[in-house]
């Protein structure tokens, strides 16, 4: 059921149940980290392999002497300049934190989520919520309450409305080797955005690189229709003469009479506002029953790096 009752979403948590809360990357499954038989819930729902670990929600940032056992400076650094927000930094965890969040590694992932919605619901509550994104695993992540109802109707108590998402992408991943900051995954900050604070970052968010981040899946974000990636749209189209064919494209309509629909991510060529509407999109294609879903690749710059991650992501096979 899609409520804006916060009074009934503590309730619920506090009974060790999951509810779908609202962030500013995508709506998250969330469940108090410390209850195992509320977090195994998530990953039942969400039909989630446990080796893939959880990302844990803060509202403040004293909380993370709470769960962590060392703070390198920059993770400080990052920490103060982009939280709350759609920044993720994994710490080295102390005992506290459970096995099952972090899929047994000695290291947790936190963020503090930048939504009023579930920054007023984290304020109320005595423990952090662990939250992966809303949808079963592998599929298109939810920007909007409705999406997350369509995925999981009553098996969920309540999907705390927060309206659409602002981002709609998901989090940056940062991780440390020591004092030295590693990119596990692109996302709603750019990469450039993030070294204009603590200089340049290895990227390692490959899945046969990252045996630190086990969640990074060559093969995620997929919508059920064939999807794929190319620079030549027009080109592609021809080649699927006849099968209906659906577009995702950066700013600009295509002239084609063979193409069904068309999703248009930012008439403004911006690459925020693409990411904003890109998961939406996608949904959209999705339910039209194409044969193909052709997407344009990103300008490979700030957030058009995150979107085309997804979309590779997306698109393979
Ligand atoms: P999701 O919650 O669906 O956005 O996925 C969270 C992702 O965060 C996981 O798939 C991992 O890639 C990453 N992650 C979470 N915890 C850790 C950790 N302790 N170490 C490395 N990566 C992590
Ligand atoms: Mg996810």
């Amino acid at each position: 059921m899609i409520s804006d009752n916060l009074q009934k979403a503590i309730e619920i948590l506090n009974e060790n149940e999951l509810i779908a809360i609202p962030t500013e990357t995508v709506y998250g499954l969330a469940a108090n980290i410390y209850s195992e038989t509320a977090v195994s819930k998530i990953f039942e729902t969400k039909n989630r392999p446990l080796f893939n670990p959880l990302i844990v929600h803060i509202h403040n940032i004293n909380q993370l002497e709470e769960l962590t056992s060392y703070i390198p400076d920059k993770a400080r650094l990052l920490a103060s300049t982009f939280w709350p927000g759609g920044l993720t930094l994994v710490l080295k965890k102390n005992s506290k934190v459970p096995d099952l969040i972090t899929a047994g590694k000695d290291s947790v992932a936190i963020r503090i989520p930048n939504h009023p919605v579930t920054l007023a619901l984290l304020k109320q509550l005595s423990f952090p919520l662990a939250a992966p994104s809303a949808n079963p695993f592998g599929c298109i992540s939810p920007t909007k309450a409705i999406h997350v109802e369509e995925y999981f109707g009553d098996k969920l108590q309540m999907v705390l409305d927060g309206g659409d998402c602002k981002n709609g992408i998901e989090s940056t991943i940062i991780g440390f080797e020591g004092d030295d900051p590693i990119l596990y995954r692109l996302g709603a900050i750019a990469v450039e955005d993030i070294e204009s604070v603590i200089g340049l970052v290895k990227i390692k968010n490959k899945e046969e690189h990252t045996p630190d981040a086990p969640g990074m899946l060559s093969k995620h974000y997929a919508p059920a229709t064939t999807t794929i990636l190319e620079k030549n749209i027009e080109q592609s189209i021809k080649s699927f003469q006849g099968k209906k064919i659906g577009l995702l494209l950066f700013s600009q309509k295509i002239n084609s009479q063979h193409v069904i629909h068309q999703e248009i991510l930012s008439i403004n060529n911006n690459l925020e506002e693409a990411a904003t509407n890109l998961y939406s999109a996608l949904h959209n294609l999705d339910k039209l029953h194409l044969d193909i879903i052709i997407a344009e690749r990103f300008p490979d710059i700030g957030l058009g790096k995150s979107i085309n991650d997804r979309l590779e992501r997306a698109t393979k096979k």
